[in-house]
Protein backbone atom coordinates (compact mmCIF):
# COMPACT_ATOMS: atom_id res chain seq x y z
CA UNK A 1 0.00 0.00 0.00
CA UNK A 2 1.81 3.14 -0.83
CA UNK A 3 1.43 6.08 1.16
CA UNK A 4 1.03 9.92 0.60
CA UNK A 5 4.33 10.73 0.93
CA UNK A 6 5.08 7.11 -1.18
CA UNK A 7 3.30 9.27 -4.18
CA UNK A 8 5.46 12.73 -3.65
CA UNK A 9 8.54 10.33 -3.68
CA UNK A 10 7.33 9.25 -7.40
CA UNK A 11 6.85 12.75 -8.16
CA UNK A 12 10.08 14.02 -7.58
CA UNK A 13 11.65 10.74 -9.96
CA UNK A 14 9.53 11.63 -12.31
CA UNK A 15 9.61 14.17 -15.13
CA UNK A 16 7.94 17.53 -14.29
CA UNK A 17 4.29 17.68 -14.60
CA UNK A 18 4.32 14.24 -15.39
CA UNK A 19 1.94 12.57 -12.46
CA UNK A 20 -1.18 13.44 -12.58
CA UNK A 21 -3.59 13.39 -10.07
CA UNK A 22 -6.45 16.48 -10.31
CA UNK A 23 -9.43 14.07 -9.99
CA UNK A 24 -11.16 15.66 -13.29
CA UNK A 25 -8.13 14.48 -15.09
CA UNK A 26 -8.15 11.09 -13.61
CA UNK A 27 -11.82 10.83 -14.93
CA UNK A 28 -10.65 11.43 -19.02
CA UNK A 29 -8.26 8.48 -18.43
CA UNK A 30 -10.85 6.37 -17.73
CA UNK A 31 -12.44 5.13 -20.68
CA UNK A 32 -11.36 3.79 -24.07
CA UNK A 33 -13.33 3.51 -27.51
CA UNK A 34 -15.43 0.28 -25.56
CA UNK A 35 -16.93 2.58 -23.54
CA UNK A 36 -17.11 0.01 -20.62
CA UNK A 37 -20.04 1.15 -18.39
CA UNK A 38 -17.47 -0.44 -15.61
CA UNK A 39 -14.83 1.26 -16.07
CA UNK A 40 -12.97 2.12 -13.06
CA UNK A 41 -10.90 5.55 -11.87
CA UNK A 42 -7.14 5.65 -11.71
CA UNK A 43 -5.57 6.34 -8.91
CA UNK A 44 -3.18 8.57 -10.69
CA UNK A 45 -2.31 8.72 -14.74
CA UNK A 46 1.22 8.96 -15.49
CA UNK A 47 2.21 10.57 -18.58
CA UNK A 48 5.49 9.76 -19.07
CA UNK A 49 7.91 11.99 -21.47
CA UNK A 50 11.06 9.32 -21.18
CA UNK A 51 11.64 5.52 -20.94
CA UNK A 52 13.45 6.54 -17.09
CA UNK A 53 9.75 7.95 -16.61
CA UNK A 54 8.05 4.36 -17.31
CA UNK A 55 10.68 2.97 -15.49
CA UNK A 56 10.68 4.66 -12.26
CA UNK A 57 6.77 3.62 -12.45
CA UNK A 58 7.06 0.31 -12.82
CA UNK A 59 9.39 0.24 -10.24
CA UNK A 60 6.74 1.82 -7.76
CA UNK A 61 3.51 -0.61 -8.95
CA UNK A 62 6.14 -3.71 -7.86
CA UNK A 63 7.38 -2.37 -4.80
CA UNK A 64 3.92 -1.26 -3.82
CA UNK A 65 1.59 -4.34 -5.30
CA UNK A 66 0.23 -0.89 -7.83
CA UNK A 67 -1.47 -2.35 -10.94
CA UNK A 68 -0.61 -0.83 -14.19
CA UNK A 69 -2.19 0.07 -17.60
CA UNK A 70 -0.28 1.04 -19.93
CA UNK A 71 -1.94 3.13 -22.47
CA UNK A 72 -1.22 4.89 -26.13
CA UNK A 73 -4.54 6.85 -27.51
CA UNK A 74 -6.91 5.16 -25.94
CA UNK A 75 -8.43 3.63 -29.08
CA UNK A 76 -8.92 -0.32 -27.86
CA UNK A 77 -12.41 -0.86 -28.64
CA UNK A 78 -11.82 -4.20 -26.83
CA UNK A 79 -11.08 -2.54 -23.22
CA UNK A 80 -7.39 -2.91 -23.81
CA UNK A 81 -6.90 0.68 -22.35
CA UNK A 82 -10.01 1.21 -20.06
CA UNK A 83 -8.55 2.34 -16.55
CA UNK A 84 -9.08 -0.12 -12.72
CA UNK A 85 -10.04 1.55 -9.90
CA UNK A 86 -7.11 2.53 -7.74
CA UNK A 87 -4.49 1.49 -10.75
CA UNK A 88 -2.03 3.76 -12.82
CA UNK A 89 -2.77 4.45 -15.97
CA UNK A 90 0.39 4.86 -17.90
CA UNK A 91 0.20 7.19 -21.08
CA UNK A 92 2.41 7.48 -23.06
CA UNK A 93 0.80 9.89 -25.11
CA UNK A 94 4.03 12.56 -24.41
CA UNK A 95 6.73 10.32 -25.91
CA UNK A 96 5.84 11.63 -29.71
CA UNK A 97 8.82 11.86 -31.32
CA UNK A 98 10.00 10.56 -34.81
CA UNK A 99 13.44 10.36 -36.38
CA UNK A 100 13.11 9.04 -40.17
CA UNK A 101 16.43 7.73 -41.42
CA UNK A 102 16.02 7.54 -45.72
CA UNK A 103 19.91 6.09 -46.34
CA UNK A 104 18.56 2.58 -43.74
CA UNK A 105 14.85 3.42 -44.47
CA UNK A 106 14.03 3.10 -41.19
CA UNK A 107 12.28 5.23 -38.63
CA UNK A 108 12.89 5.28 -34.61
CA UNK A 109 9.23 6.47 -33.06
CA UNK A 110 8.44 7.02 -29.41
CA UNK A 111 5.24 5.14 -28.80
CA UNK A 112 2.82 8.41 -28.03
CA UNK A 113 3.58 9.41 -31.68
CA UNK A 114 0.08 8.80 -33.75
CA UNK A 115 0.09 6.18 -36.59
CA UNK A 116 -0.55 9.22 -39.22
CA UNK A 117 2.09 11.24 -38.23
CA UNK A 118 4.73 8.18 -38.33
CA UNK A 119 2.96 7.86 -42.38
CA UNK A 120 3.42 11.03 -42.82
CA UNK A 121 6.92 11.83 -41.49
CA UNK A 122 7.53 8.64 -43.70
CA UNK A 123 5.84 10.08 -46.84
CA UNK A 124 8.51 13.31 -46.42
CA UNK A 125 11.26 11.46 -46.90
CA UNK A 126 9.61 9.90 -50.31
CA UNK A 127 9.05 6.27 -48.01
CA UNK A 128 5.90 4.32 -46.99
CA UNK A 129 5.28 2.95 -43.85
CA UNK A 130 2.23 0.63 -44.87
CA UNK A 131 0.35 -0.68 -41.81
CA UNK A 132 -3.44 1.82 -42.47
CA UNK A 133 -5.46 0.43 -39.52
CA UNK A 134 -8.93 2.68 -40.01
CA UNK A 135 -8.22 4.20 -36.79
CA UNK A 136 -4.60 5.18 -37.93
CA UNK A 137 -5.50 9.06 -37.24
CA UNK A 138 -6.45 8.57 -34.05
CA UNK A 139 -4.65 5.67 -32.49
CA UNK A 140 -0.69 5.86 -31.49
CA UNK A 141 1.73 3.76 -32.96
CA UNK A 142 2.85 1.85 -29.54
CA UNK A 143 -1.08 0.76 -29.76
CA UNK A 144 -0.44 -0.51 -32.98
CA UNK A 145 2.62 -2.58 -31.80
CA UNK A 146 1.04 -3.67 -28.71
CA UNK A 147 -2.32 -5.30 -30.75
CA UNK A 148 -0.51 -5.73 -33.93
CA UNK A 149 -2.97 -3.78 -35.87
CA UNK A 150 -3.73 -4.09 -39.33
CA UNK A 151 -6.42 -2.34 -42.30
CA UNK A 152 -7.08 -2.79 -45.68
CA UNK A 153 -4.00 -2.25 -47.26
CA UNK A 154 -2.42 -5.52 -45.07
CA UNK A 155 -3.70 -7.85 -48.18
CA UNK A 156 -0.74 -7.03 -49.70
CA UNK A 157 1.77 -5.01 -47.65
CA UNK A 158 1.08 -7.30 -43.90
CA UNK A 159 0.36 -5.95 -40.23
CA UNK A 160 2.24 -4.27 -37.33
CA UNK A 161 4.21 -6.89 -36.76
CA UNK A 162 5.77 -7.10 -40.73
CA UNK A 163 7.67 -3.79 -40.00
CA UNK A 164 9.07 -3.69 -36.32
CA UNK A 165 12.55 -4.48 -36.35
CA UNK A 166 13.37 -3.65 -33.12
CA UNK A 167 12.07 -2.06 -29.80
CA UNK A 168 12.62 -1.24 -26.68
CA UNK A 169 10.72 -2.21 -23.91
CA UNK A 170 10.76 -1.84 -20.20
CA UNK A 171 9.41 -4.67 -18.15
CA UNK A 172 7.53 -5.11 -15.14
CA UNK A 173 10.33 -5.31 -12.83
CA UNK A 174 11.71 -1.50 -14.41
CA UNK A 175 14.40 -2.88 -16.35
CA UNK A 176 14.81 -2.29 -20.37
CA UNK A 177 15.55 -4.20 -22.70
CA UNK A 178 16.55 -3.46 -26.26
CA UNK A 179 15.15 -6.45 -28.53
CA UNK A 180 15.74 -6.71 -32.21
CA UNK A 181 17.93 -3.78 -34.16
CA UNK A 182 17.68 -2.02 -37.18
CA UNK A 183 18.69 -4.17 -39.53
CA UNK A 184 15.85 -6.41 -41.33
CA UNK A 185 18.32 -9.70 -41.20
CA UNK A 186 18.77 -9.67 -37.47
CA UNK A 187 18.06 -13.64 -36.81
CA UNK A 188 20.15 -14.57 -33.77
CA UNK A 189 18.57 -16.30 -30.88
CA UNK A 190 14.97 -15.64 -29.93
CA UNK A 191 12.57 -13.09 -31.68
CA UNK A 192 11.86 -11.41 -28.88
CA UNK A 193 10.45 -8.51 -30.31
CA UNK A 194 7.95 -10.44 -31.51
CA UNK A 195 6.93 -11.34 -28.54
CA UNK A 196 5.78 -7.79 -27.53
CA UNK A 197 4.00 -7.37 -30.51
CA UNK A 198 0.36 -8.28 -30.05
CA UNK A 199 1.54 -8.68 -25.99
CA UNK A 200 -1.82 -5.87 -25.22
CA UNK A 201 0.68 -4.43 -22.70
CA UNK A 202 0.35 -7.83 -20.74
CA UNK A 203 3.93 -8.29 -20.82
CA UNK A 204 6.10 -4.77 -21.11
CA UNK A 205 5.97 -0.98 -22.18
CA UNK A 206 7.02 -0.53 -25.33
CA UNK A 207 8.92 3.05 -25.36
CA UNK A 208 10.34 3.16 -28.54
CA UNK A 209 10.37 1.22 -31.84
CA UNK A 210 12.43 0.74 -34.99
CA UNK A 211 10.38 0.54 -38.13
CA UNK A 212 11.06 -1.04 -41.54
CA UNK A 213 9.93 2.00 -44.03
CA UNK A 214 9.27 1.01 -47.84
CA UNK A 215 9.65 2.94 -51.26
CA UNK A 216 6.15 4.88 -51.56
CA UNK A 217 4.14 2.83 -53.96
CA UNK A 218 3.03 4.66 -57.48
CA UNK A 219 -0.98 6.17 -56.34
CA UNK A 220 -3.52 3.26 -56.86
CA UNK A 221 -6.35 2.47 -59.65
CA UNK A 222 -9.60 1.84 -58.10
CA UNK A 223 -12.39 -0.39 -59.25
CA UNK A 224 -16.11 -0.43 -58.07
CA UNK A 225 -18.20 -3.23 -58.87
CA UNK A 226 -22.14 -3.71 -57.49
CA UNK A 227 -23.17 -7.88 -57.41
CA UNK A 228 -26.97 -8.68 -56.94
CA UNK A 229 -26.27 -11.30 -54.21
CA UNK A 230 -23.08 -11.74 -51.40
CA UNK A 231 -22.36 -15.16 -52.52
CA UNK A 232 -20.97 -13.98 -56.30
CA UNK A 233 -19.00 -10.90 -54.61
CA UNK A 234 -17.14 -13.59 -52.51
CA UNK A 235 -16.63 -16.25 -55.65
CA UNK A 236 -15.26 -13.24 -57.77
CA UNK A 237 -13.26 -12.32 -54.47
CA UNK A 238 -11.59 -15.79 -53.94
CA UNK A 239 -10.88 -15.37 -57.76
CA UNK A 240 -8.91 -12.31 -57.67
CA UNK A 241 -6.95 -13.27 -54.63
CA UNK A 242 -6.20 -16.71 -56.29
CA UNK A 243 -4.62 -14.54 -59.53
CA UNK A 244 -3.36 -11.85 -57.77
CA UNK A 245 -2.26 -9.53 -54.91
CA UNK A 246 -4.59 -5.89 -55.41
CA UNK A 247 -3.39 -3.63 -52.44
CA UNK A 248 -6.50 -3.72 -51.06
CA UNK A 249 -10.16 -5.66 -51.92
CA UNK A 250 -13.09 -4.73 -49.98
CA UNK A 251 -16.30 -6.02 -49.61
CA UNK A 252 -19.85 -4.00 -48.51
CA UNK A 253 -22.60 -5.75 -47.45
CA UNK A 254 -26.38 -4.41 -48.65
CA UNK A 255 -26.87 -2.62 -45.07
CA UNK A 256 -23.94 -1.05 -45.58
CA UNK A 257 -24.43 0.28 -48.86
CA UNK A 258 -27.60 1.70 -47.66
CA UNK A 259 -26.20 3.27 -44.74
CA UNK A 260 -23.13 4.87 -46.98
CA UNK A 261 -25.82 6.36 -49.40
CA UNK A 262 -27.92 7.59 -46.73
CA UNK A 263 -24.75 9.77 -45.12
CA UNK A 264 -23.16 10.38 -48.68
CA UNK A 265 -25.92 10.88 -51.19
CA UNK A 266 -23.98 9.41 -53.93
CA UNK A 267 -26.49 7.89 -55.83
CA UNK A 268 -25.29 4.23 -54.63
CA UNK A 269 -26.82 0.86 -56.04
CA UNK A 270 -28.94 0.42 -52.67
CA UNK A 271 -30.65 -2.90 -54.14
CA UNK A 272 -27.34 -4.22 -54.92
CA UNK A 273 -26.22 -7.51 -52.59
CA UNK A 274 -22.48 -6.42 -52.21
CA UNK A 275 -20.22 -3.37 -53.40
CA UNK A 276 -16.59 -4.74 -54.14
CA UNK A 277 -13.96 -2.15 -54.31
CA UNK A 278 -10.20 -3.14 -55.20
CA UNK A 279 -7.25 -1.19 -55.95
CA UNK A 280 -4.43 -2.07 -57.71
CA UNK A 281 -0.43 0.18 -57.09
CA UNK A 282 1.30 -2.35 -59.19
CA UNK A 283 2.78 1.26 -61.44
CA UNK A 284 2.95 0.26 -64.89
CA UNK A 285 0.80 -2.87 -64.15
CA UNK A 286 -2.20 -1.72 -62.22
CA UNK A 287 -4.01 -1.17 -65.50
CA UNK A 288 -3.58 -4.62 -66.73
CA UNK A 289 -4.58 -5.34 -62.98
CA UNK A 290 -7.53 -3.73 -62.98
CA UNK A 291 -8.89 -5.08 -66.66
CA UNK A 292 -8.72 -8.96 -64.88
CA UNK A 293 -10.06 -8.08 -61.75
CA UNK A 294 -13.10 -6.52 -63.81
CA UNK A 295 -13.21 -9.72 -66.06
CA UNK A 296 -12.86 -11.62 -63.23
CA UNK A 297 -15.80 -9.71 -61.40
CA UNK A 298 -18.11 -9.76 -64.68
CA UNK A 299 -17.75 -13.65 -64.74
CA UNK A 300 -19.12 -13.70 -61.31
CA UNK A 301 -22.10 -12.16 -62.34
CA UNK A 302 -21.24 -8.28 -61.29
CA UNK A 303 -23.93 -5.93 -62.78
CA UNK A 304 -21.93 -3.08 -63.13
CA UNK A 305 -18.02 -2.05 -62.85
CA UNK A 306 -16.48 1.11 -62.54
CA UNK A 307 -13.11 1.69 -63.25
CA UNK A 308 -10.76 4.58 -62.47
CA UNK A 309 -6.56 5.59 -62.53
CA UNK A 310 -7.74 9.23 -61.26
CA UNK A 311 -6.36 9.13 -58.00
CA UNK A 312 -9.34 12.04 -56.62
CA UNK A 313 -11.88 9.62 -58.08
CA UNK A 314 -10.55 6.46 -56.83
CA UNK A 315 -11.37 8.12 -53.04
CA UNK A 316 -14.71 8.85 -53.84
CA UNK A 317 -14.94 5.21 -55.22
CA UNK A 318 -13.36 4.23 -51.72
CA UNK A 319 -15.37 6.76 -50.03
CA UNK A 320 -18.63 4.36 -49.01
CA UNK A 321 -16.54 2.26 -47.04
CA UNK A 322 -15.10 4.51 -44.82
CA UNK A 323 -18.21 6.52 -44.40
CA UNK A 324 -20.15 3.70 -42.98
CA UNK A 325 -18.13 4.13 -39.72
CA UNK A 326 -19.13 8.44 -40.02
CA UNK A 327 -22.66 7.59 -41.09
CA UNK A 328 -23.53 5.63 -37.87
CA UNK A 329 -21.40 7.51 -35.59
CA UNK A 330 -23.33 10.77 -36.84
CA UNK A 331 -26.55 8.94 -35.39
CA UNK A 332 -25.81 6.99 -31.80
CA UNK A 333 -23.52 4.60 -30.40
CA UNK A 334 -21.56 2.42 -32.03
CA UNK A 335 -20.26 -1.22 -31.69
CA UNK A 336 -17.68 -1.85 -33.64
CA UNK A 337 -16.14 -5.83 -33.74
CA UNK A 338 -13.68 -7.79 -35.92
CA UNK A 339 -14.81 -11.43 -36.75
CA UNK A 340 -13.81 -14.23 -39.54
CA UNK A 341 -15.44 -16.66 -41.26
CA UNK A 342 -13.65 -18.57 -44.74
CA UNK A 343 -15.17 -16.57 -47.12
CA UNK A 344 -17.04 -19.15 -48.67
CA UNK A 345 -19.70 -18.70 -46.20
CA UNK A 346 -19.40 -14.69 -46.15
CA UNK A 347 -22.94 -14.76 -47.73
CA UNK A 348 -24.62 -17.42 -45.18
CA UNK A 349 -22.82 -14.62 -42.51
CA UNK A 350 -23.97 -11.61 -43.88
CA UNK A 351 -27.38 -12.53 -44.25
CA UNK A 352 -28.05 -13.84 -41.01
CA UNK A 353 -26.86 -10.80 -39.32
CA UNK A 354 -29.82 -9.45 -42.13
CA UNK A 355 -32.09 -11.56 -39.72
CA UNK A 356 -30.51 -10.45 -36.50
CA UNK A 357 -31.37 -6.68 -37.69
CA UNK A 358 -34.64 -7.21 -38.66
CA UNK A 359 -35.45 -9.40 -35.22
CA UNK A 360 -33.85 -7.03 -32.84
CA UNK A 361 -34.48 -3.51 -34.58
CA UNK A 362 -30.66 -2.95 -34.10
CA UNK A 363 -28.68 -1.53 -37.09
CA UNK A 364 -26.27 -3.95 -38.43
CA UNK A 365 -24.20 -3.32 -41.64
CA UNK A 366 -20.72 -4.93 -42.64
CA UNK A 367 -17.67 -4.69 -44.68
CA UNK A 368 -14.71 -7.23 -44.95
CA UNK A 369 -11.35 -7.35 -45.85
CA UNK A 370 -12.19 -10.04 -48.19
CA UNK A 371 -8.32 -11.52 -49.03
CA UNK A 372 -7.84 -11.97 -45.02
CA UNK A 373 -11.57 -13.12 -44.35
CA UNK A 374 -11.83 -10.16 -41.93
CA UNK A 375 -15.38 -9.00 -41.52
CA UNK A 376 -16.61 -6.11 -39.16
CA UNK A 377 -20.05 -6.26 -38.12
CA UNK A 378 -20.83 -2.32 -37.07
CA UNK A 379 -24.06 -1.92 -34.79
CA UNK A 380 -25.64 1.23 -33.92
CA UNK A 381 -27.96 2.57 -31.35
CA UNK A 382 -29.51 5.87 -30.32
CA UNK A 383 -27.46 7.79 -27.52
CA UNK A 384 -28.95 7.64 -24.17
CA UNK A 385 -31.45 4.60 -24.71
CA UNK A 386 -30.61 1.72 -22.23
CA UNK A 387 -33.03 -0.50 -23.96
CA UNK A 388 -31.94 0.01 -27.32
CA UNK A 389 -28.09 -0.53 -26.06
CA UNK A 390 -29.19 -3.67 -24.24
CA UNK A 391 -30.54 -5.25 -27.82
CA UNK A 392 -27.53 -4.22 -29.73
CA UNK A 393 -24.96 -6.23 -27.47
CA UNK A 394 -27.47 -8.98 -27.55
CA UNK A 395 -27.23 -8.74 -31.32
CA UNK A 396 -23.53 -8.98 -31.35
CA UNK A 397 -23.63 -12.01 -29.28
CA UNK A 398 -26.45 -13.51 -31.35
CA UNK A 399 -23.40 -12.96 -34.37
CA UNK A 400 -20.90 -14.15 -32.09
CA UNK A 401 -22.81 -17.15 -31.93
CA UNK A 402 -23.43 -17.51 -35.95
CA UNK A 403 -19.49 -16.54 -36.41
CA UNK A 404 -19.10 -19.76 -34.38
CA UNK A 405 -21.55 -21.73 -35.99
CA UNK A 406 -20.05 -21.15 -39.68
CA UNK A 407 -16.32 -22.47 -38.30
CA UNK A 408 -15.71 -18.91 -37.75
CA UNK A 409 -13.43 -16.56 -35.32
CA UNK A 410 -14.23 -13.67 -33.06
CA UNK A 411 -11.08 -12.35 -32.20
CA UNK A 412 -9.42 -10.85 -34.87
CA UNK A 413 -7.31 -7.27 -35.75
CA UNK A 414 -8.70 -5.30 -33.01
CA UNK A 415 -6.93 -7.57 -29.70
CA UNK A 416 -9.05 -9.30 -27.25
CA UNK A 417 -8.45 -6.68 -24.53
CA UNK A 418 -10.82 -7.40 -21.42
CA UNK A 419 -13.78 -7.98 -23.12
CA UNK A 420 -12.91 -10.82 -25.50
CA UNK A 421 -10.96 -13.01 -22.96
CA UNK A 422 -13.83 -15.65 -22.74
CA UNK A 423 -14.10 -16.09 -26.67
CA UNK A 424 -10.19 -16.32 -26.89
CA UNK A 425 -10.48 -19.38 -24.16
CA UNK A 426 -13.30 -21.01 -26.13
CA UNK A 427 -10.83 -20.47 -29.66
CA UNK A 428 -7.63 -21.97 -28.28
CA UNK A 429 -6.41 -25.12 -27.18
CA UNK A 430 -5.17 -25.32 -23.15
CA UNK A 431 -2.33 -25.88 -23.71
CA UNK A 432 -1.70 -23.11 -25.51
CA UNK A 433 -3.78 -20.68 -23.05
CA UNK A 434 -1.33 -22.56 -20.94
CA UNK A 435 1.30 -20.96 -22.60
CA UNK A 436 0.96 -17.88 -22.90
CA UNK A 437 0.11 -18.26 -18.99
CA UNK A 438 3.78 -19.35 -18.68
CA UNK A 439 5.21 -16.48 -20.27
CA UNK A 440 2.75 -14.24 -18.50
CA UNK A 441 3.98 -15.62 -15.29
CA UNK A 442 7.76 -15.22 -16.05
CA UNK A 443 7.91 -11.75 -17.29
CA UNK A 444 5.34 -10.21 -14.73
CA UNK A 445 5.22 -12.90 -11.80
CA UNK A 446 2.98 -10.42 -9.82
CA UNK A 447 0.36 -9.38 -12.28
CA UNK A 448 0.83 -5.99 -12.06
CA UNK A 449 0.65 -5.14 -15.91
CA UNK A 450 -2.61 -5.14 -17.26
CA UNK A 451 -4.21 -7.48 -15.44
CA UNK A 452 -7.38 -8.91 -16.98
CA UNK A 453 -6.12 -8.21 -20.51
CA UNK A 454 -5.12 -10.94 -23.16
CA UNK A 455 -4.39 -14.33 -21.03
CA UNK A 456 -7.63 -15.81 -20.25
C1 LIG B 1 -12.90 3.88 -35.25
C2 LIG B 1 -11.91 2.79 -34.96
C3 LIG B 1 -11.41 2.03 -36.01
C4 LIG B 1 -10.49 1.02 -35.75
N1 LIG B 1 -9.97 0.32 -36.80
C5 LIG B 1 -9.01 -0.60 -36.58
C6 LIG B 1 -8.44 -1.32 -37.67
O1 LIG B 1 -8.79 -1.11 -38.83
N2 LIG B 1 -7.48 -2.24 -37.40
C7 LIG B 1 -7.06 -2.48 -36.12
O2 LIG B 1 -6.16 -3.32 -35.94
N3 LIG B 1 -7.59 -1.82 -35.07
C8 LIG B 1 -8.54 -0.89 -35.25
N4 LIG B 1 -9.08 -0.22 -34.20
C9 LIG B 1 -8.66 -0.55 -32.81
C10 LIG B 1 -7.51 0.33 -32.26
O3 LIG B 1 -7.45 1.59 -32.90
C11 LIG B 1 -6.17 -0.40 -32.40
O4 LIG B 1 -6.17 -1.54 -31.55
C12 LIG B 1 -4.95 0.48 -32.06
O5 LIG B 1 -3.78 -0.23 -32.39
C13 LIG B 1 -4.90 0.91 -30.61
O6 LIG B 1 -3.95 1.97 -30.48
P1 LIG B 1 -4.03 2.99 -29.26
O7 LIG B 1 -2.85 3.86 -29.31
O8 LIG B 1 -5.33 3.69 -29.23
O9 LIG B 1 -3.91 1.98 -28.04
P2 LIG B 1 -4.70 1.92 -26.67
O10 LIG B 1 -6.16 1.78 -26.88
O11 LIG B 1 -4.25 3.02 -25.79
O12 LIG B 1 -4.12 0.53 -26.12
C14 LIG B 1 -4.40 -0.67 -26.79
C15 LIG B 1 -3.66 -1.80 -26.07
O13 LIG B 1 -2.26 -1.64 -26.23
C16 LIG B 1 -1.60 -1.47 -24.97
N5 LIG B 1 -0.58 -0.44 -25.18
C17 LIG B 1 -0.73 0.78 -25.73
N6 LIG B 1 0.46 1.41 -25.82
C18 LIG B 1 1.38 0.56 -25.32
C19 LIG B 1 2.80 0.61 -25.15
N7 LIG B 1 3.51 1.67 -25.53
N8 LIG B 1 3.42 -0.45 -24.59
C20 LIG B 1 2.73 -1.57 -24.22
N9 LIG B 1 1.40 -1.67 -24.36
C21 LIG B 1 0.73 -0.62 -24.91
C22 LIG B 1 -2.69 -1.09 -24.00
O14 LIG B 1 -2.40 -1.50 -22.66
C23 LIG B 1 -3.90 -1.82 -24.56
O15 LIG B 1 -3.92 -3.16 -24.13
C24 LIG B 1 -10.06 0.77 -34.41
C25 LIG B 1 -10.58 1.54 -33.36
C26 LIG B 1 -11.49 2.53 -33.63
C27 LIG B 1 -12.01 3.34 -32.47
Amino acid sequence: MAEHRDWESLEQRLSAGALVTDPDLLMSYRQDWSFDPLAGTPRAVVRAQSTGDVQEVLRFAAEHGIVVIPRGAGTSVVGGSTALDGAITLSLEKMTAIHVDPTTRTATVEPGALTVEVKTAAAAAGLFYPPDPSSFEICSIGGNAATNAGGPCCIKYGVTADYILGMTVVLADGSVVELGSDRTKDTVGLALAKLFVGSEGTLGVITELTLRLIPAPPPPHTLAAYFPQMAQATDAAAAISAAMRPSELEIMDNAAIGVAEEFLHMDLDVTAGALLIARSDAGAAAAAEMELIGRLCQQHGATEVFVTEDAEEGEMFIRPRYAVYEALEAKGVIIGDDVAVPLARLAELTEGMARIAQRSGVTVVSYTHAADELTHPVLGFPFGDDAAAGAAFAARDAIHQLVTELGGTVTTEYGVGRHKTAQLAGALPAALIELNRKIKNSLDPRNILNPGVLIP
